[in-house]
């Protein structure tokens, strides 16, 4: 029977970047999916690599790391990684407060910004809208991928370039230190073990995400029609609501009033956890978010009252030649309650690595770098990643 160095269990961005890492140091590695292609949150998300979003300080430099090497990846695996930034349009004088701290805040180190009136804002994008419009945060930082292309330039990569070896529409359903099982029954050897399952984290190791308190997170999607060829719209663009989204900007002195705010004049928006993204795919068509449920409050049918209030607040702020929506989709990721990620032994050189909630584009690629670099470094019997 042939040993691995390394099974990946999970062709998502956690798995691939493993697998990359691990065949980078001249490993021979396998990745095991339970789908005929990756399906999970690495192809269903905005693409946006979003260091804006990190707080300073690791998980910054984690985002910054990720960035580079998805340019690095990028490139070797020949698909497109565009340097397009980001911009958050302020509607509203408390939406400009908040960005106009931010920016000058000590923490902003390492991210490249501008505060960008109304024509500035021209020049950047076509897109925004200009009824009511204070002024922006232009960030050159933020990349864009487009997430299906660039998932499967990877696999390809990995698979022709580097020698790892791809098992689709094989689900693990056992694993024990130096080996997992199939649910065909095959038993595989590897030395090491990396469980990325992603939101499907329930099946091994149950016990361990349960006490990690991990939760799957529901999220509703779309995109339009491409829009005309000629039109682009840019950097990523984000409202003032997502600045309740991600932490960076919790130091801002003004945040709370903004979503106390929000709160008490757009009580469904928190119910729903909804801010408003924009962000355009290779096909021409914009992808338009998102919404966030939890645990039970999950449903199978989407909820048409969640896509009326995403519209409604992108038309705020957002005018767009197409707004005819060409498909939707549903993405789940797993979200633990503190940590922007999940690495744990969860036995003898198996590891979980998981949780990356809403980042883990931005962060993933970092994270199963220093991963694999911390292995590489371990003494044989020495616990790194606190088993319990
Ligand atoms: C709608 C949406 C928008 C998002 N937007 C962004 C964004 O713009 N920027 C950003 O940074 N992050 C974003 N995210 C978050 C990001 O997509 C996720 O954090 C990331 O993709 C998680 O990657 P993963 O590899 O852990 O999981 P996944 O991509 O879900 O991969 C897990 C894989 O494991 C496989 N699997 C599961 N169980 C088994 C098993 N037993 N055996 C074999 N295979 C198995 C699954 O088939 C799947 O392919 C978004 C997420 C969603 C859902």
């Amino acid at each position: 029977m042939q040993q691995y160095d390394l099974i990946v269990v999970g062709g998502g961005i956690a798995g691939l970047g493993l697998a990359w890492a691990a065949a980078k140091e001249g490993q021979a590695v396998a990745v095991f999916d339970t789908n005929p292609r990756a399906e999970g949150a690495s192809i269903r998300n905005f693409g946006m690599i979003w260091p804006i979003g990190q707080p300073a300080g690791p998980n910054r430099a984690t985002a910054l790391r990720s960035r580079q090497l998805w340019l690095e990846l990028g490139q070797a695996a020949g698909f497109p990684v565009q340097q397009c930034g980001s911009l958050h349009l302020a509607h509203q004088e408390d939406e400009w407060a908040v960005l106009e701290e931010f920016a000058n805040l000590p923490s902003a180190e390492g991210l490249d910004l501008q505060l960008v009136r109304s024509e500035e804002i021209k020049r950047l994008t076509p897109a925004a809208n200009h009824d009511s419009l204070v002024g922006g945060l232009y960030s050159r930082t933020e990349l864009r991928v487009t997430p299906s292309v660039a998932i499967r330039a990877i696999t390809t990569y990995l698979a022709t370039s580097c020698g790892v070896q791809f098992h689709f529409a094989s689900p693990v359903v056992n694993v024990v230190p130096g080996e997992v099982t199939t649910a065909r029954g095959k038993v595989v050897a590897g030395q090491r073990i990396v469980i990325a399952t992603g939101a499907y984290f329930q099946y091994l190791f149950p016990q361990i995400h349960r006490e990690e308190q991990l939760r799957v997170c529901k999220l509703q999607m779309m995109i339009t029609e491409p829009q005309p060829s000629d039109w682009k719209l840019g950097p990523h663009l984000a409202g003032g609501l997502t600045l309740r989204h991600y932490p960076s900007f919790a130091d801002c002195p003004t945040l709370p009033a903004y979503c106390q705010r929000i709160t008490r004049q757009l009580p469904e928006l928190d119910r729903f956890g909804i801010h408003v993204m924009a962000s355009q795919a290779e096909c021409g068509g914009l992808i338009l978010g998102d919404s966030h449920e939890y645990g039970d409050d999950i449903e199978i049918r989407d909820k048409a009252e969640i896509e009326q209030l995403i519209l409604q607040e992108l038309r705020k702020i957002i005018s767009v030649p197409n707004w005819n929506i060409a498909r939707r989709w549903q993405g789940f990721y797993a979200k633990h309650p503190s940590q922007t990620s999940l690495v744990r032994e969860v036995a003898p050189d198996v590891l979980v690595v998981n949780g990356f909630g809403g980042n883990g584009m931005t962060l993933a690629l970092a994270v199963t770098e220093s991963v694999q670099h911390h292995w590489e470094k371990a003494t044989q019997g020495e616990s790194l990643y606190g088993s319990h």
